[in-house]
């Protein structure tokens, strides 16, 4: 959450599914929902953008300002979401013998999945996009997904320009269907991902070259199945 001055504005708000056998951790927001004036989402994956709903359930009524592609499959995967959690509190349901397990009860319903993604207001790449008298957005592409973004605000802190750029996650060049990352401009301060730490990718192989092995691999030397989630991940 970034405060400037009076306003308040959150960049994505993610699902912890490593908290989800106890679904109230991810309803435990360290501020009040209500409180939020914008809400900026770098990109649609899970956990950067599936605790939006309970933020709107427990009360944040602002817009969720994101680009275009990020609002189409964050519907997408919001609405997954809502199956996950209903398939969970089923099954709950079913192994305590028709006694409700409060755990696994859904996070949250499609409707609030539907009043979410009525909140979205899309910018396109590189447009510079006026949130307040104060503070400027401009969404960069950062590969990694459809339209995942990486947001420079530049906010007029009592008469003197700032800027902080939030990355959210950052992918490779040279891929197909995405924008290769763009570089930032300069900023005052950055606030960047580290999923990856220290490691470097492997460049030895083709992405082509790792899937054939893995074709090989289940389908033909185990005689095993092969499941390829092909029309997009969920998470990082
Ligand atoms: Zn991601």
């Amino acid at each position: 959450m970034l405060e400037a001055g009076q306003f308040k504005i959150l960049v994505d708000c993610g699902l912890d599914y490593e908290k989800d056998r106890n679904v109230q951790t991810n309803e435990n927001f360290p501020f009040d929902p209500a409180t939020i004036d914008v809400v900026i989402l770098t990109h649609a994956h899970i956990d950067h953008s599936g605790n939006l709903p309970t933020l709107v359930r427990l009360g944040f009524e602002g817009q969720i300002l994101c680009t275009p592609p990020t609002a189409d499959l964050s519907e997408l995967l919001l609405l997954d979401s809502v199956s996950i959690f209903m398939r969970k509190a089923l099954s709950g349901r079913k192994n305590r013998k028709g006694k409700f397990n409060t755990g696994a009860q859904p996070l949250y319903l499609q409707k609030h999945v539907i009043d979410t993604v009525e909140r979205f207001v899309t910018i396109g790449f590189n447009r510079p996009f006026r949130i307040n008298g104060d503070i400027e957005l401009t969404f960069i592409p950062v590969g990694h997904l459809l339209g995942a973004a990486a947001v420079i605000l530049k906010v007029n802190d009592n008469g003197t320009e700032k800027s902080i750029a939030f990355t959210g996650d950052i992918g490779r060049k040279n891929y197909p269907v995405l924008d290769d990352p763009q570089e930032l401009p300069p900023v005052d301060y950055l606030v960047i991902e580290s999923t990856y730490g220290g490691r470097l990718h492997t460049h030895d192989k083709t992405v082509e070259q790792t899937l054939i092995e893995t074709i090989e691999k289940a389908c033909i030397k185990e005689q095993g199945r092969l499941i390829i989630p092909a029309v997009i991940g969920i998470f990082a």
